[in-house]
C-alpha cells in the first residue's frame, strides 16, 4: 500500500482553525481529493522551545498533480493564509509538507521527498501510523508502526491525542 501524504502544522493564533481551514481549502480544490484525515495531535516545538505547542495532523489525498506542482500548490495556500518568512522551526500559521508521493523519490533543491525528517519525527508518524495502518516507508519494508514504536523507545513520548 503507498498514497501521497501531506502533514499540516501550525502553532500560531487558532491553530486547529488554521488546520481546518488549510484541509478545507485543499478539499475545495478540483485537482487534489481527501481521501483520510487524520485526528490532530499537540506536540512540543522542536528546536525553539519558548514557542506555543503545535497541533500536527496528516491527510492522505489523491491527484494528478505532479510532486513539483503539489509543492507549488502548497505552497501558494501557505501565502494565501499569511503565511510569511519566519524563523526556521519558529512559531507558525501553517507549514504543509510533503511526506510521501507514493513510491516516489526527489530530490532537488527545492523539494526532497520522502520528507528527509518525516522517518524521525513523531509528530508526522503518528497521526501518519493512524490513517494508514500497514503503509511502509517508501523504498523498505519497515512499517510506519514499527518506526513508531522503535522512536517511542528514544525518545520521550509527550505527544497526545486530543
Ligand atoms: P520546514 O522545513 O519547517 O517545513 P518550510 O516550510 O519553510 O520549512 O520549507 C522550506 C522549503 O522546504 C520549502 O520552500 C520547500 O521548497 C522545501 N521542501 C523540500 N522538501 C519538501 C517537502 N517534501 N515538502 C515541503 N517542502 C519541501
Ligand atoms: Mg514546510
Amino acid at each position: 500500500m503507498s498514497g501521497i501524504f501531506l502533514s499540516l502544522g501550525s502553532n500560531l493564533g487558532d491553530r486547529r482553525n488554521n488546520l481546518y481551514f488549510a484541509i478545507n481549502e485543499i478539499g475545495k480544490y478540483r485537482l487534489i481529493t481527501i481521501e483520510k484525515i487524520s485526528s490532530f495531535y499537540q506536540t512540543s516545538p522542536l528546536g525553539q522551545k519558548n514557542q506555543p505547542d503545535f497541533i500536527n495532523a496528516v491527510i492522505r489525498i489523491k491527484t494528478g498533480l505532479s510532486p513539483d506542482k503539489l509543492l507549488f500548490y502548497i505552497k501558494s495556500l501557505e501565502s494565501k493564509m499569511g503565511r510569511i518568512k519566519y524563523l526556521k522551526w519558529g512559531p507558525r500559521k501553517i507549514d504543509i509538507d510533503i511526506i510521501f508521493y507514493n513510491d516516489l523519490f526527489v530530490k532537488k533543491h527545492e523539494l526532497t521527498v520522502p520528507h528527509p525528517e518525516a522517518g524521525k519525527r513523531l509528530f508526522v508518524l503518528e497521526p501518519l501510523m493512524e490513517i494508514a495502518q500497514d503503509l511502509t516507508y517508501p523504498g523498505t519494508d519497515l512499517r510506519i508502526t514499527e518506526m513508531v514504536n522503535d522512536l517511542r523507545k528514544t525518545i520521550p513520548f509527550e505527544d497526545y491525542n486530543e
